[in-house]
């Protein structure tokens, strides 16, 4: 058991937790930074990140990372690597119990980010680490010169079906409308890109194979039309759900799990703040997400001042 009081402790080691650090510790706040949800961060999956403003040539999410770390510990912040099992909240104290330790603190910022959400078809979960992946820069190297298919019409989805291009053979996306719903941008590639074929109002019902992935079952949603489409690997890009399992009966959450804040990160409990992709918000970018852990870190140091 720790016996220091800290004035916050930040869950989350993404772009909105270690920026939550890096303004605490400037603050000279007696700040902890738990990382490690059990999780791996989404944003370590970005394979470039070109809207970040003042970067014209783009970084890697793992760049990304390593860079905030470093400038955290440049501050003087103290990250540990332990797994949250429960929070108790008091409005003076609040304890943050983990597998190793129990922190105390006068003011936490939650900053646990989402999970890729499953999609609930026969053979997503049997095929899973065998051609069904949820994360295509950690996994298209593995399907040189193969056929893949990409499920969902977002951001992410086309931003990895455009990374597998680099590797794969032939990508096919298949997406249940006929208008995709991530930015112009990359919509301009996609359709510029002659490894990539769109398959338009179309559902996948189920992903098949002996030992591993080897075809998906595709209906389209207007003619009930039924086809196979021979494949190496699945990947998985319906969007996201938040990592607040554990937070779900401390603060309000909508009714998909994402915090519910103010503009000032405040959440309905005094002294608990959150930021980034597990609140509820529109514009989810690794930008909003450090303008989200700036402004939770600049509002728990005036709330920890509130208190003495
Ligand atoms: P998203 O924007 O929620 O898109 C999910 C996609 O999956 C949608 O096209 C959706 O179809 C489809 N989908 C959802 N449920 C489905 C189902 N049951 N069956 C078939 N298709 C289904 O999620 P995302 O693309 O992961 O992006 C999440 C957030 O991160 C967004 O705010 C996005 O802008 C952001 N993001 C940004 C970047 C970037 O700026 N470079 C990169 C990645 C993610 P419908 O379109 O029909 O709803």
């Amino acid at each position: 058991m720790s016996e220091i009081i800290r004035d916050v402790i930040i869950i989350g080691g993404g772009p909105a937790g270690l920026t939550s650090g890096i303004y605490a510790s400037r603050a000279r706040m007696k700040a902890l930074l738990i990382d490690n949800f059990g999780i791996q961060g989404q944003a370590l999956t970005a394979d470039i990140i070109e809207n970040y403003p003042g970067f014209h040539d783009g970084f890697t999410g793992i760049q990304f990372i390593a860079n905030l770390k470093k400038q955290s510990e440049k501050f003087g912040l103290q990250t540990v690597s332990e797994k949250v099992v429960t929070i108790n909240y008091s409005p003076k104290i609040i304890e943050v119990q983990t597998e190793d330790n129990l922190h105390h603190s006068r003011s936490l910022i939650i900053a646990t980010g989402s999970k890729p959400r499953e999609l609930g078809i026969p053979g997503e979960n049997t095929f899973t680490n065998r051609g069904v992946s949820y994360c295509a820069v950690c996994d298209a190297p593995l399907y040189k010169n193969k056929s893949v298919v990409v499920i969902g019409g977002g951001d992410t989805a086309i931003e990895e079906a455009l990374f597998l291009s680099k590797f794969a053979e032939k990508v096919t996306i298949i997406h249940r409308r006929e208008k995709l719903r991530a930015v112009m941008i990359l919509q301009e590639r996609v359709l510029l890109n002659r490894k990539i074929t769109l398959v338009w109002n179309s559902q996948v019902t189920e992903i098949s194979g002996a030992n591993k992935v080897e075809s998906v079952q595709v209906e389209n949603v207007q003619t009930r039309e039924k086809t196979k489409i021979d494949c190496d690997a699945v990947f998985m890009a319906v969007g996201y759900e938040p990592n607040t399992q554990l937070l779900k009966n401390i603060v309000k959450v909508n009714e998909k799990g994402y915090i519910i804040t103010d503009d000032e990160m405040k959440t309905d409990k005094p002294g608990i703040f959150a930021a980034g992709d597990c609140r509820q918000k529109r514009l989810k970018q690794m930008v909003t997400a450090c303008s989200d852990g700036a402004t939770a870190a600049f509002s728990a140091e005036q709330y920890v001042d509130s208190l003495e």
